[in-house]
């Protein structure tokens, strides 16, 4: 990057908050795909104001700018593929506004999803979205990639709490989208248009969500199954009869993976879990969790029914969870992980494919995650000093993807597309689809310097 663009980026953010020095951009060279690509400067602006000077010189000097949040996206997203700055949104991390009359909250982007749940619920509120990924992740990033969590079973992603946002556009401009109230319809909805857009359309300077009253109660359930497609079919059943705000599945290596951190021995012969929860005011949930305890008693064939009633129980049996994808890296250095989404009815035909490719492409694959919502991670590991594991492990890939499209399916729940997933899109959208959203992006990024090189596939 020429000196003259560094000290004009100086210039509007500050000598202390932006930087060249190599160890520092090796920093923000990653994200949770493990792969790495060094900005040639990382910028930490303060406000709206210096992310829009930064977008006007980009556009004069064309050079590529790519937000960041806490860099724990699934599918590259915050990686400066084609070099130039990164923009870190973490001096942007205050909570601007609890409105507890209206039920809404006025976050900045660098706000921790995790941190604003708490500050929340000691007034009573509930701010629903639990990527697993909370203690770490940024809203800006939940925003960006319309993140979910275990929670969307019962109270949906992302996009069904945002209401408003603030965005600098590629171009430098400031807009104000979407509102405060509870309804609204002037105009297209650019806040939707935003949620999900993976950083390539504008920066979100500032998020308006909607809250909710916090349910207060929960009773937490851990159902063992003897096979994958015992614990799949009973996921459909026990949708057509109870109403779980959580409906998590792992399979037998996922346990194994975290079986250390589980709270409960595991009898012999357990293939695969689920984590259920209820949630509501007390005499509800003593209602929904009974009708639960019935159903489930009926169900002799299961290995094991466990009610967590300690809290530290349930806080064991949380932290496993959302240790699987981490530790999946004790198996294989090098993962690939998709998070495709099937109608739920079809969730046994998935996991038992998938079950098929890992025997015929002899890899280890393994399935967890949000069950209830038909969205099953799927993680092929390999060993990339392989050369034939990689190949068997990109012909799995290709295969599962072109499965899920089969079964009614979609390529990504909550990760996105960024770079990982490029190359698949036209196996779901169309050619129309795709110019169109070409288009979009050409009209917000003419010159193409906001995160160019994600979603779309090289043309
Ligand atoms: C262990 C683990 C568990 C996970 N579990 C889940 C899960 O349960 N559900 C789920 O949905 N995801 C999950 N993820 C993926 C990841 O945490 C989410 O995608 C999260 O939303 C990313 O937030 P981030 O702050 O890390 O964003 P980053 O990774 O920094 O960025 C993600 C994308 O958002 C863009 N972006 C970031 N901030 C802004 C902004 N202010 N304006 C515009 N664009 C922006 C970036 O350019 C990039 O394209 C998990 C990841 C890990 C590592």
């Amino acid at each position: 990057m020429k000196r003259e663009i560094v000290k004009q980026l100086q210039r509007i953010v500050g000598k202390d908050y932006l930087t060249t020095a190599p160890e520092e951009l090796l920093c923000y060279s990653y994200d949770g795909t493990g792969r790495e690509f060094p900005p040639e400067a990382v910028a930490f602006p303060a406000d709206a104001e210096e992310i829009s000077a930064i977008m006007r010189l980009a556009n004069a000097a064309l050079f590529p700018v790519v937000p960041r949040g806490a860099g724990s996206g699934m599918t590259g997203g915050s990686l400066p593929v084609a070099g130039g700055v990164v923009l870190s949104l973490s001096r942007l991390n205050r909570i601007l506004e609890i409105d507890e009359a209206n039920q809404i909250a006025v976050v900045e982007p660098g706000v921790i999803t995790g941190d604003l749940r708490k500050t929340v619920a000691k007034r009573g509120l509930y701010y629903p979205p639990d990527p697993a990924s909370l203690k770490f992740c940024t809203m800006g990033g939940n925003v960006a990639e319309c993140a979910g969590g275990p929670s969307a079973v019962k109270y949906g992603v992302t996009r069904d709490y945002v209401l408003g946002l603030e965005v600098v556009l590629p171009d430098g401009r400031i807009v104000q989208t979407g509102v405060r109230t509870a309804k609204g319809v002037v105009g297209y909805d650019l806040t939707r248009l935003f949620i999900g857009s993976e950083g390539t359309l504008g920066i979100i300077t500032r998020i308006t969500v909607r809250l909710i009253p916090h349910p207060g109660a929960k009773k937490t359930f851990l159902i063992l199954c003897s096979s994958i497609s015992q614990a799949a079919t009973l996921v459909a059943e026990i949708l057509t009869r109870h109403r779980p705000c959580t409906l998590e599945y792992m399979d037998r290596t996922a346990i194994r993976i975290v079986r250390d951190k589980l709270p409960f021995a595991l009898p012999e012969g357990t293939e695969a879990l689920l984590l259920l929860e209820v949630d509501g005011d007390a005499p509800g949930v003593g209602i929904q969790a009974a009708a639960l305890q019935e159903f489930l008693a009926a169900r002799s064939d299961l290995l094991a029914v466990r009610q967590a009633d300690q809290a530290a129980e349930i806080d064991a049996l949380w932290t496993a969870r959302r240790a699987v994808s981490p530790a999946a890296f004790s198996l294989q250095p090098h993962k690939i992980s998709e998070d495709v989404v099937v109608p739920r009815s079809r969730i046994p035909e998935l996991v038992l494919f998938v079950e098929s490719l890992a025997a015929e492409h002899d890899l280890t694959i393994f399935t967890f995650g949000h069950a209830g919502d038909g969205n099953i991670h799927v993680n092929i590991m390999l060993d990339k000093s392989q050369s034939r594991q990689v190949s068997h492990a990109e012909m799995a890939t290709r295969a599962l993807l072109e499965r899920v499209i089969r079964l009614g399916g979609t390529l990504s729940g909550e990760h996105g597309i960024g770079i990982t997933k490029a190359a698949f899109l036209p196996l779901e959208l169309d050619a129309a689809s795709l110019a169109v959203m070409r288009g979009i992006k050409n009209f917000f990024d003419p010159n193409n310097i906001l995160n160019p090189g994600k979603i779309f596939p090289a043309a």
